[in-house]
């Protein structure tokens, strides 16, 4: 295969692709591993809403159900008029992955709608989100399959998702949803999860690998949405360690040296919607930004951002994959062959479906915790995960991501053959 067509490979073919570079390494070949390339489930649905005009349009759904050979499906929905089935089936698969290296009880599943949200009213967003669970009712739940907030979904829609859920079962289901808001029994500090349990992994990282660098680091951030704009404001505030000197969302990119205020930089977003602007910024591209000589560079967009195209470009010294997907199997091989460190999504990201395993668990029990409390778990599984990922890249003489698939791939491979093939 030409490198050329390597890059028209879909997000379902890297996820595959970066699974069989595990299993090459591993050395294993199995009907467990054969279940485990495949979405054990997939269901497809149309779901009508009225619109505020009277209208009816329809909207293509889609759940996707990995494997829960280790526990209950898990994974979040998406909305965006990108979704399609390869995509939510690669997120599926990086769900069993990232529960697997970060030990929590779960599967894998994702779900998504085909929509722009940019143009729904706020009554039709709550209607479409009504209408998913009407459509998918029958396959989730709090023991079968557990949804949370993705790209463009928010606490509020998993509010609804919770609430809808709950009027159909006869029964008050906070269990059904994680990612709610604190009122509707979400946990304190989900918000915040994905990024700070990123930070979490960062924090070792640097202490392996640069304690003799200079700080404070320099970072760009590619897409400040709810994952991109947290880390943003954690690393800001983290004693002069850091400085954020280049952004972006969809629209604009922009760069510092001396380093943004991110809080007032945020807070601008929020009232005039764009980061143009700003003093002191200048307005690049975003391939510039992602070609700038920074320590840190932060992916925190879409699946696809670093291909062959850009890879031989990039000047960080280190990736911190808070994306799914950022990067493709034929970029990855460049950036390693240029000595970038990358922290891998199934790694970086996964303080979201930890804290989501802890609002589950809260909300089976009946007993919340505190901020300390949920921040001290957190930390102890995130920095747990990169020991043991960190160990299996010098025991295999591997790549971070190549070690985090060896270890999550054995333990979904020995849970499928406990239970034979069925
Ligand atoms: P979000 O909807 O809050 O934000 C998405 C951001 O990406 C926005 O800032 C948007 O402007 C930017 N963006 C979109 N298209 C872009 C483009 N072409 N170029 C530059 N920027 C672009 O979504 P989020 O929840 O922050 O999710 C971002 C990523 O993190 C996704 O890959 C998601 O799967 C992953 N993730 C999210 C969570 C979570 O808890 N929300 C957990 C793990 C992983």
């Amino acid at each position: 295969m030409t490198i050329k067509e390597m890059e028209r490979e879909t997000p379902f073919q890297n996820a595959l692709n970066q699974l069989e570079k595990a299993c090459d390494i591993l050395q294993v070949e199995s009907d467990a591993l054969n279940i485990i390339r495949e979405p054990q489930k997939t269901m497809l649905a149309s779901i009508p809403v009225k619109m505020d005009n009277g209208e009816t349009r329809v909207f293509q759904g889609y759940r996707v159900q990995h494997n829960n050979a280790r526990g209950p499906y898990k994974g979040g929905i998406r909305f965006h008029p990108n979704v399609d089935l390869d995509e939510v089936k690669a997120l599926a698969f990086w769900m069993s992955v990232k529960t697997g290296v970060l030990d929590v009880p779960y599967g894998g599943a994702k779900g998504g709608v085909t929509v722009d949200v940019k143009e729904l009213s706020p009554g039709e967003l709550e209607r479409l989100s009504r209408g998913f669970v009407r459509q998918f009712y029958p396959i989730i739940g709090p023991d079968t399959d557990i949804p949370a907030p993705d790209a463009y979904t928010n606490p509020q829609i998993m509010a609804w998702m919770m609430d809808e859920y709950s009027i159909l079962a006869g029964q008050k289901t906070p269990a059904a949803f994680t990612g709610k808001p604190v009122e509707n029994g979400g946990s304190i500090d989900r918000d915040t999860s994905t990024s700070q349990g990123g930070v979490y992994v960062l924090e070792e990282v640097i202490k392996h690998r640069f304690k003799d660098r200079k700080k404070p680091l320099t970072v760009a951030i590619y897409g400040i949405g709810n994952v991109g704009g947290g880390v943003a404001e954690i690393l800001h505030y983290a004693n002069n360690d850091f400085k954020i000197v280049a952004l972006s969302d969809s629209k604009n990119a922009v760069y510092n040296e001396k380093g943004f205020d991110v809080p007032f930089l945020m807070a601008k977003k929020n009232e005039e919607g764009t980061i143009a602007g700003f003093n002191g910024a200048k307005e690049i591209s975003h391939e510039e930004l992602l070609a700038l000589d920074v320590d840190i560079l932060i992916p925190a967009a879409l699946e696809n951002t670093i291909t062959v195209e850009n890879a031989n470009g990039i000047r960080a010294k280190m990736i911190l994959e808070l994306a799914n997907g950022p990067i493709t199997p034929e970029a990855e091989r460049i950036l390693l062959k240029n000595n970038t460190l990358i922290i891998p999504d199934i790694l970086a990201n996964a303080g979201g479906v930890t804290v989501s395993y802890f609002e589950w668990s809260q909300n089976k029990s009946g007993y919340y915790w505190d901020s300390s409390e949920v921040q001290a778990k957190l930390s102890k599984k995130m920095k747990s995960a990169y020991k043991n990922v960190l160990e299996t890249s010098k025991t295999y003489k591997t790549d971070l991501r190549t070690a985090a698939y060896i270890l999550a791939v054995s333990k979904i491979v020995k849970a499928q053959e406990n239970l034979g093939v069925r």
